[in-house]
């Protein structure tokens, strides 16, 4: 623990930088987040992250939006199939032309020396070619959940990575979220005790029939590869383990809106080598769906919303969970920097490989509901 009462704080401003002010107290970069609140006031100085954005949609906004509060990592890039959108990304988030890519010229990247990293927002089906892409260009990579159609499609994305030297992360943006690392501290320290079950829910209507959600080529199934998944991760964060065995059974209201393949609702349950076991529903066909339960034998910790995109909200036993109310994606990107740039340990794991336990885990799900039997599962 660092003590630094004993400064003025008006002592502070008199330094120009976080570097300068570490170094007068004999510290290392290491030491930052002992300090969060005194160097919050500080200027930071140090090396930012330059991404590149791929794929120009929704979710992609949002990210970019995001990260103009980053201080560790900047928007410098972008990538679309769609010129239009380039033209406005460039004119809204200040990119210069040098640094925007169209699908096909998108591998000269490599030769470009300021971007370190490329963020694939596409559609499902298509992160697995743009990731293996990314490491070819010899660029880390960060790529939207879920990170392929298939656990095998998956580790080659790990492989190519591993191969190229470069770092993947899938963008688990709840595993820095305070009040869910709150849980997890929580749990981690026994405070709930044994860990005996889970209950995730995850929903929301799909609206537009048309949409690629809706398409199984393109997304790879339905409600699970994307809402449910938030359950399949969640349980593995909140109990801590990963699964043993699987169950599940398919619900399907309206086949003509969701075809062969793009499942609308699927429950499942999940067994864990502690005894724990949890109970999910996953659903395209409902609203407000966004709750985490845990119990244990001492306590409990629930969520509501729980993995939306905020403010989570929660209580346990011991009251309500008050932890900082923050924008995911600033705290993600800022987080993924310092992953990058100083090899900090997430404290829940956002890397490729944890991709591919989520996506082993859907597969065993799809093949329980297809086969009605229990599935083992090896993570
Ligand atoms: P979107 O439809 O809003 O945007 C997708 C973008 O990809 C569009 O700009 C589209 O033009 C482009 N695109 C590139 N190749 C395409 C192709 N072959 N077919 C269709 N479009 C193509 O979707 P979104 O909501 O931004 O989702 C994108 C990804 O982000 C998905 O993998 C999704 O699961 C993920 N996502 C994550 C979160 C989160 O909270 N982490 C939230 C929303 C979406």
């Amino acid at each position: 623990m660092v003590h630094i009462c004993f400064l003025n704080i008006s002592y502070l401003f008199v330094m120009n930088t976080r570097r300068e002010f570490l170094n007068k107290l004999g510290l290392s970069a290491m030491a930052a987040p002992m300090l969060p609140d005194l160097l919050n006031r500080i200027p930071y100085d140090g090396p930012v992250l330059r991404v590149a954005i791929l794929g120009l949609g929704g979710y992609a906004r949002r990210v970019a939006d995001a990260m103009q509060s980053c201080t560790k990592a900047k928007l410098v890039a972008a990538v679309s199939g769609t010129p239009a959108k380039l033209k406005e990304w460039q004119s809204k988030y200040g990119i210069p032309e040098k640094n925007c890519y169209n699908y096909e010229n998108f591998d000269t990247i490599r030769n470009n020396k300021d971007i370190d990293v490329v963020y694939v927002i596409t559609p499902n089906s298509t992160h697995k070619d743009f990731v293996i892409r990314t490491a070819a260009a010899g660029k880390h990579a960060i790529c939207e959940k879920p990170m392929a159609l298939n656990a095998a499609e998956g580790q080659a994305m790990v492989d190519a990575c591993k191969k190229a030297n470069v770092k993947l992360m899938i963008g688990y943006r709840l595993h820095f979220e305070p009040q869910t690392l709150e849980v997890i501290r929580m749990r981690k320290a026994g405070e709930f005790g044994k860990i005996l079950f889970f209950q995730g829910l995850s929903g929301f209507r799909a609206g537009d029939p048309n949409q690629w959600r809706l398409n199984k080529q393109l997304a790879g199934g339905g409600s699970l590869m994307d809402i449910g998944i938030y359950s399949i991760n969640g349980a593995r964060y909140m109990i801590g383990e990963d699964p043993i065995w699987v169950t599940a059974q398919e619900t399907k209201t309206n086949p003509a809106k969701f075809k062969e393949g793009v499942d609308e609702t699927i429950q499942f349950q999940l067994g864990f080598p502690g005894g724990a076991v949890a109970s999910c529903l996953s659903t395209y066909n409902m609203n407000n769906l966004d709750r985490f339960f845990l119990n244990g034998e001492n306590g409990f910790a629930e969520m509501q919303p729980s993995t939306g995109y905020g403010p989570i909200k929660g209580r346990t036993h011991k009251g309500e969970l008050n932890q900082p109310i923050v924008t995911h994606q600033t705290v993600q990107m800022d987080e993924m920097a310092a992953i990058i740039l100083e090899g900090k340990q997430p404290p829940v794991p956002v890397d490729g490989e944890e991709g591919v336990k989520d996506l082993k885990i859907i597969d065993a799900i799809y093949s329980a509901v297809s086969t009605n039997k229990k599935i083992t599962l090896t993570l």
